[in-house]
């Protein structure tokens, strides 16, 4: 084992390593099945006439493509899944004014909050949540898992069963990369400027959130928006997590109390718009993010809520008047 691991395990034991707290290094799994191998320009490699790929020592291989290349690529990487499926992928010098006509300036801006009851929230009040697709493959997977614990160890059914979750988890995987391409090249092609919370998903991972937030897979989809960003020419500015987004009512800048999670919605004790949390977060950070707000989509008043039942008069405060 490389020592550099270690030295980097025992300074964090010490304190003297910046950053989260870090485990002891381990060696790579023995059942750990994904193989991968690189060829450059220099390689004899190439695609065929008839569309196949040709690769040193190996011959030309059937391949389902899943788009056309552009133009020629400059490497290929073959990678062999924890299912046993194979994959090439295609390294592709970009052309940026192919780029600007495929994404023309937009003049759009969106402040979009990672929700936890639903995928994203955008500013204008758009929740987004994950497609049936993704869904669909999701129920599969814990099908398949349900079944392999119920399989003897050391059986071949319990082996048959394993490999039916792997390929289960990669279409989960495949599908869910599907959903982050879609939706990010969708927030980038609408959207110059685009305003993001900065989620330590590190530190919310180690705390009860951690399903929630690793299988949302937030990471994979904001490095989506970030490349696609840089490539595209827009502007994304990622808010610091000081912030404080939840607590902030966007209409007015009153900073309330502490939010804690379990509140949905709460009403601002300042100019008295009720709040949905997520859209209200999505706000502020489009605000934080140096991007105009707008005021349309104004907020539920509870004086207009209670105006339609009590037609008496009552301004309704305190807002505890609009449960009666
Ligand atoms: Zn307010």
């Amino acid at each position: 084992m490389p020592r550099r691991p270690y030295k980097n395990f025992f300074a964090s034991l010490k304190g003297e390593r910046k950053g989260p707290r870090l485990g002891a290094p381990r060696f790579k799994s023995r059942k750990d099945a994904r193989q991968s191998i690189r060829f450059t320009a220099n390689a004899r490699w190439s695609v065929t006439g008839n569309g196949r790929l040709s690769l040193p020592k190996i011959g030309a291989v059937k391949v389902t493509w899943s788009r056309t290349l552009p133009t020629t690529p400059t490497s290929v990487t073959v990678v062999k899944d924890a299912a046993g499926r194979y994959f090439a992928s295609f390294a592709i010098d970009t052309d940026p004014a192919a780029d600007a006509t495929r994404m023309p300036n937009s003049g759009q801006a969106v402040g979009i909050d990672l929700g936890l009851t639903h995928f994203t929230i955008l500013d204008d009040g758009t929740k987004i949540d994950s497609p049936r697709f993704l869904r669909r493959v999701e129920k599969k997977l814990k099908q398949a898992q349900r079944e392999l614990s119920r399989k003897q160890k050391g059986s071949k059914n319990r082996e048959k069963a394993r490999l039916k979750v792997a390929r289960a988890h990669a279409r989960v995987a495949d599908a869910r990369r599907e959903f982050h391409h879609q939706l990010s090249t969708k927030l980038i092609r609408e959207n110059q400027a685009i305003g993001m919370e900065d989620l330590a998903v590190n530190a919310l991972a180690r705390t009860r959130l951690a399903k929630s937030v690793h299988d949302a897979g937030w990471s994979q989809f904001v490095a989506m928006l970030v490349y696609k960003a840089n490539r595209y020419g827009r502007t994304l500015t990622k808010v610091g997590r000081f912030v404080p987004t939840s607590r902030t009512c966007s209409y007015c800048g009153h900073v309330d109390g502490p939010k804690p999670l379990h509140i949905r919605e709460w009403t601002c004790p300042a100019c008295g718009a009720l709040l949905d949390r997520d859209i209200n977060s999505a706000r502020n950070v489009k605000r934080a993010a140096g991007l105009a707000v707008s005021a349309c989509g104004a907020p539920i008043r509870p004086e207009l809520v209670l105006a339609q039942r009590n037609e008496a008069g009552s301004h309704g405060f305190p807002p505890e008047g609009r449960a009666a």
